[in-house]
Order: C-alpha cells, then structure tokens, then sequence
C-alpha cells in the first residue's frame, strides 16, 4: 500500500513560463501556486516536483544555478507554509550539447523515470498520483506510470489546449484554469 501523491510541473505550471531560467531573478511563482501545494500539504499527499531542465545540456545555465533556483523556489514556498516532499529534475537532453548531460535518459518528460524515482524514493503508489502540467509531455509520462494528469491553461497549457490538442496522443483527465483548480479538482474526487 503506497502513500497518493500529486506530482507539479516547475515553468508554465507553478511559475510562470519565460523560456530559460537561465537566472534567479527570472524565477517567478505563478498566483495561488503556494496556495495549491499548502492544500496539498494539507491533504496528506505528497507533494512532488519533476522538471524537464534540458537548458543544462544546451549549456544555457548551469547544475548550480539550477540548483539556486529550485532551492529559491523551496525557500519561497517554505516562507508561505507550504513544503515539496521531493524536487526531481532531469537536466538532458538526448542530442544538445555534450556528455554528461547530452545522453538518451529514461527521465526526460514524456519518459517516466523522475516519477518512478520520486515512487522508490518515497514509497508513492503511482496508481493514486495524479500529475499536473502544462504540455502533453507531461500528460504522457503520466499515463506511463498509471497515473492521471491534468493539463492547466497556464503556460504553454492554452494554446496546446486551444491549437493542438488534436495532436494530443494522451487527453488529459481533466483541464484546469490554474493550478489551484486543478489541485481542488484531483482532491475533490473520491477514488484515487
Ligand atoms: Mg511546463
Ligand atoms: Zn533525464
């Protein structure tokens, strides 16, 4: 028996989308973001973020301020009363740049690794997480594990939603103006 989780999306989901954080001072929080994750703190889920960084493999920004900006983004939510249980993030990508970070890896969104990692690592039965993100990526590796999704309108989530979804290869189970609505949304339903 696995402990329910809600897995965030980082840009276009809990802060907003400005292309490359390539700088602390470009890392907004979106409104209600720390909202959303006390409710889940509240709810005795998991609170868990997973993040597609590939600006590390490109050489845009490095690990560190990487690192600088999700510990920011900890400490933000922290002075709020809200907490992440667990901050994943896979910084590759599978042609740019160079080795390390230049690799085929099973943790790029829509590949599900961060979010098995995030299972082992805290006991999760993905069969009750549901993760929120703004892209179809994030819908996918969802799926993968068994877990449901739903896409927000903020960020890319829109216009994926407005222009593309018949590109969509998994719908999202549910659509949500912003992360607050989404969260109220996987915490009103009964069954996982
Ligand atoms: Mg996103
Ligand atoms: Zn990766």
């Amino acid at each position: 028996m696995g402990r329910p989780a809600i897995f965030f999306d980082r840009d276009g989901t809990l802060s907003y989308e400005i292309g490359y954080v390539n700088h602390l001072s470009r890392f907004r929080l979106l409104p209600y973001a720390v909202d959303a994750v006390r409710l889940v703190n509240a709810s005795g889920r998991l609170a868990v973020l997973v993040t597609n960084q590939a600006g590390v493999a490109r050489g845009y920004f490095s690990a560190e301020v990487l690192a600088a900006v999700n510990s920011a983004l900890v400490l933000m939510l922290k002075d709020e009363g809200a907490y992440l249980d667990g901050v994943y993030v896979c910084p590759h990508h599978p042609t740019e740049g160079a080795p390390p970070y230049r690799t085929v890896c099973d943790c790029r969104k829509p590949r599900p690794g961060l979010l098995y990692r995030a299972a082992a690592d805290h006991g999760l039965d993905l069969a009750q997480a549901t993760l929120i993100g703004d892209k179809p990526s994030d819908l996918v590796a969802a799926r993968a594990v068994g877990a449901r999704s739903v896409l927000v309108l903020t960020g890319y989530g829109r216009g994926e939603w407005e222009h593309r979804r018949s590109t969509f290869t998994v719908p999202p189970d549910h659509v949500a103006d912003d992360l607050c609505a989404a969260v109220d949304w996987v915490l009103s339903r009964r069954s996982p």
